[in-house]
């Protein structure tokens, strides 16, 4: 079936689902929007992802016409519209059409945007194997300049970062902050594992706070690991003995290679696979 996309409460085929070249979020990347997977026709943490879209809208001074309960309806509705069971929910607000300079106050009209297409996840055998990541030399937004914590339109620090992925034959680029700790990758979080602790940067390194690193984090803990927010460094990743990635559409990854080192024994871990096993359950909740 061909998408119906949401836009300001109607549906419309994929080939007129269109929005202003005069639209802000198309000028300048000012806009917000939340990736979020439909698994089994329901949508995981709904309220999570809502409630980080209004954050990151409150963050850049940009006011959604609707009701967070408006806009989870509105998510609900596109995905019944669609008869996806299992999916991906790409949810946009734009600033709205405004004149060509970068002033809000000229703006008139954000755009609510709801996409439901089909997941397009790794491959298959980076998650039985494990994937290769390449720490890239574009370091993450500072946090005072844009904060990651801000999932803004404006993409192209972490584009910057999958480039030198992709020119290195890596799917995923992990990104460090100016102080040189770990960041983010740049589309997924990164966690570590060092004699059964887990570790992942806090969001006080700049990294945008996960939904699925929440649940991961969750999941951790009510399995009984410990779960530490530290500040880290290439040599805990280089030392760590797993790594895994998490994300929306990654899910949760192992990664069995960083700059050309092995990490642990090179083959996905213990912890790593529970955890993707205590994820996937989860999901099917
Ligand atoms: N970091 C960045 C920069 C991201 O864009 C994303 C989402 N794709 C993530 C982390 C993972 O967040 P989530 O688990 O909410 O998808």
């Amino acid at each position: 079936m061909a998408p119906k996309i949401y836009i300001n409460g109607k549906l419309y085929d994929k080939a007129d689902a269109k929005i202003s070249v005069y639209d802000h979020g198309v000028l300048y990347g000012d806009g917000v929007f939340e990736g979020i997977r439909v698994y089994a026709g329901k949508v995981f943490r709904l309220k999570e992802h809502v409630d980080r879209l209004y954050d990151s809208a409150r963050a850049v001074y940009l006011e959604i016409p609707l009701t967070p309960k408006q806009m989870a309806e509105a998510v609900e509705s596109t995905v019944r519209a669609n008869a996806k069971q299992e999916g991906y929910i790409r949810l946009i607000v734009t600033r709205g059409a405004g004149s060509l300079g970068l002033d809000p106050r000229k703006t008139s009209d954000p755009q609510v945007i709801v996409i439901v297409d089909d997941i397009v996840m790794y491959p298959q055998e980076l998650y039985d194997h494990g994937m290769e990541i390449v720490t890239a030399s574009s370091i993450r937004n500072h946090p005072n300049a844009l904060n990651p914590r801000v999932k803004s339109l404006n993409y192209l620090n972490n584009i910057m970062a999958k480039v030198e992925a992709i020119r290195a034959g890596c799917h995923e680029a992990l990104m460090l902050n100016i102080k040189g700790e770990l960041a983010e990758c740049t589309g997924d979080n990164i966690f570590l594992v060092k004699q059964g602790v887990l570790k992942t940067p806090a969001p006080d390194a700049g990294i945008l706070e996960g939904v699925t690193r929440g649940a991961v984090m969750e999941l951790a803990r009510a399995a009984g690991i410990p779960v530490q927010e530290p500040a880290l460094t290439r040599h805990d990743v280089y030392t760590a003995d797993e790594c895994f990635l998490t994300g929306t559409a990654a899910e949760v990854i192992p990664i069995v290679k960083v700059d050309g080192r092995p990490i642990g024994n090179g083959k996905p871990g213990p912890i790593t696979r529970q955890l993707r096993e205590a994820f996937h359950e989860l999901t099917r909740r």
